[in-house]
């Protein structure tokens, strides 16, 4: 109904470090809306708002909450799939007469990998209970976003170590998971926010 007054412009931004390869690559731009006049809604029953005035910061920060709850989900599943990869390539890969699930080097790869992810998995679920039963968790999708894109990260890059040379190839998935990863510390808030989300959280309540 705005559409006669509002202007759209569109402004793609060419190029992205990660997530080239999928069939639906990330998009980066701009939606630049100009002209836009939201009709005030102070003493009209205008259909227009959202819930209570004064609250809107409230809702738009529960939407930020949820976002970042489900990006800290998505590392659970891309982990979990990174450590099921390794595993096949470890059984399959043959060096100095041995299959190189043999060498405790990438034992210890896997083990530290398969902890990160038990890890991540816990916060999440724990987080995602207090999120169905209707309680604030701002502070803890925050820990989830912050900890699981970097723990993602660090076995991301434990599986291009693993695979050796063929780590860095772009013939196999490592090389693409290793970029697709890095995206996760920067949207739904970059990490530097997530930590000062939570330090506010920790110095209001004047401890853990
Ligand atoms: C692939 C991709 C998809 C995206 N998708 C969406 C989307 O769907 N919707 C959407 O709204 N946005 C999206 N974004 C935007 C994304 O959320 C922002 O890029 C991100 O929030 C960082 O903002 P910025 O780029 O303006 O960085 P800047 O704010 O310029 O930050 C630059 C650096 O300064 C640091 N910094 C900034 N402020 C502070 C501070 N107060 N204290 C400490 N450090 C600080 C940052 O952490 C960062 O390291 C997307 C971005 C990318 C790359």
């Amino acid at each position: 109904m705005f559409r006669d007054r509002v202007r759209f412009d569109r402004n793609e931004l060419s190029g992205a470090f990660g997530d080239i390869g999928t069939d639906f690559p990330l998009l980066v731009g701009m939606i630049l809306v100009a002209g836009l006049d939201v009709p005030s809604v102070l003493g009209s029953k205008s259909t227009y708002l959202i819930g209570k005035i004064g609250d809107g910061a409230h809702y738009a920060f529960g939407v930020l909450d949820v976002g970042r709850l489900g990006l800290a989900a998505a590392t659970v599943g891309a982990a979990k799939d990174s450590i099921d990869r390794c595993v096949q390539y470890a059984g399959q890969r043959e060096a100095f007469g041995r299959k190189i699930q043999d060498f405790q080097a990438i034992q210890f790869m896997l083990a530290e990998m398969a902890a990160e992810t038990y890890a991540m998995e816990n916060m999440v679920y724990r987080t995602a209970w207090m999120c169905d039963q209707g309680e604030r968790f701002s502070r803890e999708a925050a820990i989830c976003k912050y900890f699981c894109s970097e723990a993602l990260d660090r076995i991301v890059d434990k599986a291009v170590q693993l695979h050796g040379g063929m780590g860095y190839s772009a013939e196999m998935w490592p090389e693409r998971f290793y970029r697709d990863s890095r995206i996760n510390r920067i949207f739904e808030g970059t990490n530097e926010i997530q930590r000062l989300v939570i330090a506010r959280d920790v110095l209001k309540k004047g401890g853990y």
